[in-house]
């Protein structure tokens, strides 16, 4: 396959941007240069939005009905192109078929639930709220709404809002992420096939000087943010300081309890899927283990040895269990991460270090990695590493957990391993975290809940999909009637 030189998409027109600055997307597996992406200008940042302006005012009288069939159409033409995405999703990104296939399901799902939006979108009225007074509340459309896309899920993060956007009526623009840009541009390709009115959906490929632009562009209403936590604090304030609504999803160093009374074997499979699944390169990834009491010992015994056998190879190849990470940086990162455990003191008791992929001598591959006796204080246990490396940690009980958990600054997701009902009201009672599994591994919810998130994880108040995105996209307007 050559090299994909990738376009914007505004207006319904594919345009080459004409920035002098490009960068080279690599497919992780076997490191060849497969796509080029621009870091488009101010000037198409500008067209973009004056674009989408443009379409807004005639797509919000679209009646929602009609806005819903272009989801309609949207859902038939993804199924169609599932298996090309999922495959593009891996050849860029790394993860093995069936995530990828998943990743896409999950984008469907999202067009699914928005296609609700008629019913979604309906406001609500009391009558006689005073002696012949009548008061309403409808949900407008605001305007023009911007995604800026993290690489961890690069056909399915945007998904999570702008169905929800442009079926609300506003009008939208995608920035993927310049590490993974290329299954955005293929679904634009689709989005295309839909045929929305022009300036209704658009692409706009970059990074951080395409963020700043949109940021500071009078005529965009708002941002929905995924990614690091440094880069959504940076979003969160400028969207603040220049007036937009903003909800960033950040990120995240996820616990998995394990109580005594744990089923061993169901628990050691989740475990493994959430600390090595997508390379742990997952804002619901399981980095740390916390080991109650007596589990502990045969706990990490069966996890090392289940880990150890975990295949790691091209994503492409169907009997793979476990891809490469997205890229050499994210490697040298890793591996960097994997000497400071070793020098804070953590023994490492499966070393994923040079792994060696037949056939791939040029891959980003390292294979799962486990560290025991880590320290809550490690740096290896409050930073987040975004790769196959996972600690244990011994704890001595139920409440020394609780405290290790509020103790760490993120709060994206957090999962309990027990038999026992009480502990697992009392785990989700208090827990301060926004996404919590009960002998779930990765609770990553559906398209009809929030994809929640607290403490240094998000920043906002309303979250990406479901009713919450309904409200994000939407101005509540109160009218209150009387006639004489
Ligand atoms: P990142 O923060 O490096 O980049 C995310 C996006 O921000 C990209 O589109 C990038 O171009 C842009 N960006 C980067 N630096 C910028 C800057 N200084 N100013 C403006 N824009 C900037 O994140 P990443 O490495 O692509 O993704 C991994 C991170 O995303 C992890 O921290 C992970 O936990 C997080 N994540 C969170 C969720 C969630 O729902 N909470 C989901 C997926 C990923």
């Amino acid at each position: 396959m050559g090299i994909t030189a990738l376009k914007n998409y505004i207006g319904s027109q594919w345009v080459a941007s004409q920035s002098s600055e490009i960068l080279d997307v690599h497919n992780p597996a076997t490191g060849e240069v497969i796509a080029q992406v621009p870091l488009s200008t101010v000037e198409e940042v500008n067209e973009a939005v004056a674009t989408a302006k443009e379409a807004f005012q005639e797509w919000r009288e679209t009646p929602p009905l009609v806005r819903a069939r272009y989801m309609f159409r949207l859902k038939e033409l993804m199924e169609e192109h599932f298996e090309d995405l999922a495959r593009t999703c891996t050849r860029e990104h790394g993860k093995i078929l069936d995530e990828a296939r998943g990743e896409v399901r999950r984008a469907i799902e999202n067009v699914e639930v928005a296609a609700g939006i008629p019913s979604m979108m309906m406001g609500y009225n009391a009558e006689d709220i005073a002696v012949g007074i009548d008061e309403e509340c409808v949900l407008q459309p605001v305007g023009v709404f911007c995604c800026v896309a993290p690489f961890n899920f690069p056909a399915m993060v945007p998904f999570w809002f702008m169905p929800y956007a442009v079926a609300c009526g506003n009008t939208y623009i995608v920035k993927p992420s310049e590490v993974c840009p290329i299954s955005q541009n293929q679904l634009f390709g689709i989005l295309d096939e839909v045929d929305f009115p022009p300036g209704v959906v658009n692409l706009v490929n970059g990074a951080k000087g395409v963020v700043d632009a949109l940021l500071t562009h009078p005529d965009l209403a708002g941002v929905s943010f995924v990614g690091s936590t440094p880069v959504g604090k940076h979003i969160y304030s400028t969207a603040a300081v220049n007036g937009k609504r903003a909800q960033c999803q950040a990120g995240a160093k996820n616990c998995l309890v394990v109580m005594p009374d744990a089923v061993l074997d169901r628990t050691v499979a989740a475990l493994l899927t959430s600390a090595f699944g997508n390379s742990g390169q997952r804002c619901l990834s399981g980095a740390l283990v916390l080991a109650i009491g007596e589990v502990y010992e045969p706990l990490k015994a069966q996890l090392v040895e289940e880990a150890s056998r975990l295949k790691v190879g091209n994503g492409l190849d169907e009997i793979v269990q476990m891809g490469p990470v997205v890229s050499q940086k994210a490697l040298d990162r890793i591996l960097g991460y994997i000497e400071q455990g070793l020098e804070e003191g953590a023994e490492l008791i499966l070393d994923g270090r040079g792994v060696q992929v037949k056939d791939y001598p040029n891959g980003y591959f390292i294979g799962p990695t486990i560290f025991d006796k880590v320290w809550p204080e490690m740096v290896i246990a409050r930073e987040e590493i975004f790769g196959p490396v996972l600690g244990i940690i011994p704890v001595a009980d139920f409440e020394e957990a609780l405290s290790i958990i509020e103790d760490i600054p993120y709060g994206n997701a957090v999962s309990l391993f027990t038999s026992s009902g009480k502990w697992a009201r009392e785990f989700k009672y208090r827990v301060r975290c926004g996404n919590i599994g009960i002998n779930i591994g990765i609770a990553a919810p559906i398209a009809t809940f929030p994809f929640a998130g607290m403490k240094d994880s998000f920043f906002g108040d309303l979250h990406g999909q479901g009713r919450d995105a309904i409200q994000f996209f939407t101005d509540r307007k109160v009218i209150i009637t009387r006639w004489f």
